[in-house]
């Protein structure tokens, strides 16, 4: 069992591993402890994270992120349609109900649903993660927004379960932080006098607070809010505005008519924005923006500050808003951590030090607090780890309530009660009661439709009670739970029968010799036996052979993707392998090829190359490069050991009298 927590960011994911000697934040294929959120889709395979990154300039339209922030919604949310879409260059779409996109691969337009591309995305996760872990990984706890509903988890379980992994718990990512903070403490005080602690989390796209109570061996949620809208990409559409405007005058462009161009600007805003936050000013500069003209300017951060500065006038609102929640104060707070990449603006950092009266304290990393949470979570809950026991005491963020039919038997009361309030622990279960003679039915929804993200629909799940046995009227007991993930099901309905059944006393003292026994003392006992109703449940689990269809698709992909990079680089070798022995029959090898030899191989080593730049040769199938490539050597090796033996045998023995 592999112990893996993700930090399923915006712009760029962080994945940490836990080994016996601790938790580290694995780097990917070049190196990056940052892989991007990032999906593109290319003519003959996809590129995921780093490589698609670097496709994502020239093939931008079928390049797709904001995964998180598509995963579980619909196409008809204006959230999606309209703000989103700000963000986005290739094509939503609907895909059953659910945002998907389209996109040009493999020489077709082709539409992936957001669950499906997060299940790409994660299996890319899962395999940076399994190279460093030299073993498959499976078993993770994967970060995501405290303020997701049932429709989002459930679709990041799914994706999760297309890619091959094995969500153990979706933690909500201000939670795995608080966590990573908690877990290394050994100074924490007794529970009578806990620690506050508010966590503050600014990223790409989104800004969440918790505050949160600290003991000895455990945490305590005790509020979250957030500001879904609110993040390091708000900042750089705020500056892509100001200079799209400024270059409509200088140089007569109309950037924002012109995809291409605004992403350029974009990344070059980011860029200026993060100098800003070290620097008083900085420079901008695009080469060729569009219609050839290379664009430069110049910001201060004073002038950044009043660009952003509608939303600097936000950062209090959550803060405020947690504060109110957990009935604390600003004098109630032991410190203030901030994490995320944009908590590092020092306007920002003002602002949520303007509000408490204090410093607020960086001791976590900004970019890894979260994945080290996730991290630490998944170890413990894995058997194989010994982890120091800490409890976490995390909370629901949405009022869930069930509802039903109302029925004479319920003598006038509400058909319908808030079972799960906001801020109830997770995980939780609870037992309903009911007095019914027949089948009946519930209902669960969020019970504040207005809470939810954009046009999230609030409907949950359902149970239908299919017989309430024969003793009626029954009081039918249902079981409704909030799982680790936060997700709400119907567990179970039951009808407890009480019996009363005998039962013998055994006699206190035994009979004296010579006596006969006394016959023995009854007594009645009442029994409750709990007899289960069959029910059937439903919610927004997706249909299980639509899960393992994409499944085995994204299997089929996987394979197709590796096809072609061991195609490319069966190519990349044959080619290297013509230049390099050709440049070495002239060198190295000259005194150890005979004169026919080296014109044989000449031939072929010409041939192989003419054929490399044939339009078979530039897009074959593997097994043409191999064949080719073992034809080459059949020839080449043979000089290339001559040399080997000769120029080896007394670097060896110089070797050897060194050692001795
Ligand atoms: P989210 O949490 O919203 O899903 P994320 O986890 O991908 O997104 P982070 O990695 O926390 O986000 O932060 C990335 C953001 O932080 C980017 O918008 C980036 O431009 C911004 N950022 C990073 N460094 C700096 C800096 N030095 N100054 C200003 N902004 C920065
Ligand atoms: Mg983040």
């Amino acid at each position: 069992a592999s112990v893996v927590g993700i930090d399923l960011g915006n712009l760029g994911s962080k994945v940490g591993v836990a080994r016996q000697r601790g938790i580290d934040i694995v780097a990917n294929e070049v190196s990056n402890r940052v892989t991007p959120s990032l999906i593109s889709f290319g003519p003959k395979a996809r590129a995921i994270g780093e490589a698609a990154k670097t496709m994502e300039t020239g093939n931008f339209k079928n390049t797709i992120g904001s995964l998180k922030r598509l995963v579980g919604r619909s196409f008809a949310d204006p959230e999606i349609s309209e703000i989103e879409k700000k963000f986005i260059n290739a094509q939503l779409v609907d895909a059953s109900g659910t945002v998907g996109v389209s996109v040009l691969y493999c020489g077709e337009k082709q539409t992936f649903s957001a669950t499906q591309l997060l299940a790409m995305y994660l299996a890319r996760l899962g395999q940076i993660a399994a190279k460093e872990l030299q073993q498959d990984v499976t078993d993770c706890v994967i970060a995501v927004p405290g303020w997701y509903t049932e429709v989002q988890r459930r679709a990041v379980l799914d994706s999760a379960f297309i890619s091959g992994l094995n969500p153990l718990r979706l933690i909500n990512d201000t939670t795995a932080v608080a966590l990573g903070y908690g877990i290394t403490k050994s100074d924490l005080p007794p529970p009578e006098t806990p620690r506050n602690v508010v966590f503050v989390d600014i990223g790409h796209s989104n800004y969440s607070v918790a505050v949160v109570s600290f003991a000895q061996g455990q945490l305590t949620v005790k509020s979250t809010a957030y500001d879904r809208h609110f993040g390091g990409r708000d900042f750089d559409y705020a500056l892509v505005q100001h200079f799209a405007e400024e270059f409509k005058g200088k140089y007569k462009i109309d950037v924002l008519g012109n995809p291409k161009a605004t992403f350029r600007l974009a990344t070059a805003c980011e860029r200026l924005k993060k100098m800003l936050s070290a620097n008083q000013e900085a420079p901008l500069n695009v080469e060729s923006i569009m219609n050839d003209v290379d664009a430069s300017s110049k910001l201060n951060r004073e002038q950044f500050e009043t660009f952003i500065a509608p939303l600097l006038e936000r950062v209090h609102v959550p803060l405020e808003e947690a504060l109110r929640e957990a009935q604390l104060t600003t004098a109630d707070i032991h410190v203030i951590e901030i994490v995320g990449g944009s908590t590092r603006i020092p306007a920002i950092k003002q602002r949520i030090q303007d509000f408490f009266g204090k410093p607020v304290s960086a001791t976590l990393n900004a970019d890894e607090a979260v994945a080290r949470g996730a991290t630490f979570a998944c170890a413990g809950l894995s058997p194989r780890f010994k982890l120091r026991a800490f409890t976490v005491n995390d909370i629901a963020t949405y009022p869930i309530k069930v509802s039903w039919a109302p029925s004479p038997e319920d003598e006038g009361e509400e058909p319908q009660a808030v079972v799960f309030p906001r801020g109830n622990g997770i995980p939780s279960t609870k037992t309903l009661k009911f007095v019914r003679s027949g089948p009946f039915e519930l209902e669960a929804s969020y019970a504040d439709p207005a809470a939810l993200p954009g046009r999230i629909n609030p409907w949950v799940g359902k149970v239908t009670i299919k017989s309430v046995g024969e003793a009626v009227p029954a009081t039918v007991k249902v079981r409704a739970r909030l799982n680790l993930h936060g997700i709400f099901s119907f567990e179970s309905a039951f009808v407890e029968t009480t019996q009363v059944v005998e039962e013998e006393v055994p006699s206190e003292t035994a009979p004296a010799e010579g006596e006969a026994p006394v016959a023995p003392q009854k007594r009645q006992k009442k029994v409750v036996k709990k007899n289960d109703m069959p029910v059937i449940a439903g919610g927004l689990a997706l249909d299980s052979s639509i899960l393992n269809a994409q499944r085995e698709l994204e299997g089929q992909m996987i394979a197709e993707d590796k096809l072609v990079q061991d195609t490319e680089d069966r190519k990349n070798a044959l080619e290297e392998y013509i230049y390099d022995t050709r440049s070495k029959l002239d060198d190295r090898y000259a005194t150890f090829v005979q004169p026919k030899e080296k014109e044989a191989l000449g031939v072929k080593l010409a041939e192989a190359e003419d054929w490399l730049y044939t339009e078979e040769g530039e897009d074959a199938p593997k097994s043409s490069y191999v064949s080719r490539l073992d034809a080459l050597k059949a020839l080449g090796d043979p000089v290339a050991k001559r040399y080997m033996e000769t120029e080896m045998r007394p670097r060896a023995a110089a070797a050897l009298r060194e050692t001795v």
